[in-house]
């Protein structure tokens, strides 16, 4: 057994009714980098996880060069770096009509281990957590594995704590403040959220993927190389990726925003097995893999793309006096690569950055949830734009064809596109109608 796999021992449990300075429900990457930068900056926290580590995630798997900023400056890089994973040093684009272009992420990066990485969530959240659980109880805090929370309680406008079951016991903490990071169907996004008689879910906003895990897929048998999009007429607006994750092992799924799924009727499970099976590219690279056992699993990302309609805030209100909400609780997940590890951990830095120990012991109020939640949008508005114009763009599939078929010849188009994947503020320039038409053009 690798070390990553074994278990982790989270300690004692602690009596039911004990208050802390933080409570962090969910122990993904959002959580175990809150709870590691504010056990970091003294805190004592209370870390919440429903499942027991190792536990899988439905997800592409790979770690952009945003999320290992953060990575390394909760201590986990270097050890990141000693398990076995998959290099990115590029992204393949497929259009569809069947052109490839591949665009290299920037040599000094990917040189500096800084491009991104693909490796089993069931790996990274396990090293993430790990840290997170030697951090809090190192700071004099606690970490409860097997702990769903089932309520939030709110007192007079403000969250004051929860409650939840631990092997069929009940218990109630209470602290100042409480973090959000239950992903997709967070208890404490929904009840603040709820609070305000505001929509959890918004259908267009919201992406249903699928995944599976490949041996033996043609192209992917190396440590290092390129991370697959596919455009491919019949998936489009959705997108087919193929992320290797190293030992021949891929990560091969597909994603579609939820209202495009609903009016085409499509399952997305059926729709992967088409591509594998049926198109005319791809049947061939899938001709003598193999499907790893029950790893098919759908699941749902709530993309950051602004709301035209938002009854309060941007992408939508993620705070109310004590409570913020980070990552997939916050709706933060970019609306064209489909990443949001990345944000998961900025917003959790940037949480941990809006408590302080001293001034919010009393109360972590309304005030400050706004500057959260004002804070946040301003960080993230640009990029999160842009690229929710990029995945209307691709619904183009003529257009696809076209730019796609222009990246293939023209490296100025090319070095743009590594822009972009390395800073998403260089995204900005795809939306300036003169330097498309210059560079398509001429
Ligand atoms: C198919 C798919 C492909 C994706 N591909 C990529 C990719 O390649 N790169 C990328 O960056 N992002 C990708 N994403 C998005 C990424 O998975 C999420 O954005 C990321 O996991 C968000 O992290 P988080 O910590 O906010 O939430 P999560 O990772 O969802 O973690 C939430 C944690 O909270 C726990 N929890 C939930 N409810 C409770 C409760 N009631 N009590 C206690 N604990 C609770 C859960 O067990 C879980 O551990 C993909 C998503 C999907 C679905």
């Amino acid at each position: 057994m690798l070390e990553w796999e074994l278990p982790i021992d989270s300690g004692t449990v602690p009596e039911d009714g004990a208050s802390f300075d933080v409570i962090i429900v969910g122990g993904g990457p959002g959580g175990s980098a809150a709870a590691a930068y504010m056990a970091m900056g003294g805190a004592n926290v209370l870390l919440l996880e429903k499942a027991i580590y190792p536990r899988d995630k439905t997800c592409g798997d790979a770690v952009g060069g945003k999320s290992l900023k953060h990575v390394e400056e909760i201590g986990v890089k270097a050890v990141l770096e000693k398990t076995n994973h998959f290099r990115v040093d590029g992204i393949i684009f497929g259009a569809p009509n069947g052109k490839e272009v591949r665009i290299s992420l920037p040599e000094d990066e990917v040189e500096n281990r800084e491009a991104g990485y693909s490796l089993p969530r069931k790996q990274f959240d396990s090293l993430l957590f790990r840290n997170a659980n030697e951090k809090v109880l190192e700071a004099g805090g606690s970490v409860i594995q097997n702990f769903t929370v089932k309520e939030v309680h709110i007192e007079d406008g403000v969250v004051t704590g929860i409650s939840g079951i631990h092997e069929k016991n009940s218990y109630h903490f209470t602290a100042p403040l409480t973090i959000g990071a239950g992903g997709y169907n967070c208890p404490v996004a929904r009840a603040v959220v709820a609070h305000h008689d505001e929509p959890m879910v918004d259908k267009k906003h919201y992406c249903g993927a699928y995944r599976e895990y490949w041996t033996g897929v043609e192209g992917c048998e190396d440590w290092k190389g390129a991370i697959e999009i596919h455009f491919i007429e019949g998936v489009v607006p959705g997108y087919f990726w193929i992320f290797p994750v190293g030992n021949g092992v891929v990560n091969v799924g597909i994603g579609m925003v939820i209202a495009e799924m609903d009016k085409q009727k499509v399952k997305l499970r059926g729709l992967q097995d088409w591509v594998i099976n049926e198109d005319v590219k791809f049947s061939k690279r899938f001709a003598n893999a193999k499907m790893v056992e029950k790893s098919g699993k759908g699941w749902q990302l709530p993309f950051g793309s602004p709301r035209k309609n938002a009854p309060s805030f941007q992408p939508r209100r993620a705070a109310m006096a004590g409570a913020m909400c980070i990552g997939d609780a916050a709706s933060l997940v970019d609306p064209f690569t489909g990443e949001g590890i990345g944000n998961a951990l900025l917003s959790a830095k940037m949480a941990s950055d809006a408590f302080d120990l001293k001034k919010h012991k009393a109360g972590f109020t309304t005030e400050s949830a706004e500057e959260y939640q004002n804070k946040l949008w301003k960080e993230l508005s640009a990029e999160l734009t842009n690229s929710y114009k990029l995945q209307r763009l691709v619904k183009r599939k003529r257009l696809m064809n076209f730019f796609i078929g222009k990246a293939v010849k023209k490296v100025e188009l090319q070095r743009a596109l590594t822009d972009m994947i390395a800073s998403k503020e260089a995204q900005g320039q795809f939306h300036s109608k003169w330097w498309m038409i210059k560079t398509l053009l001429f």
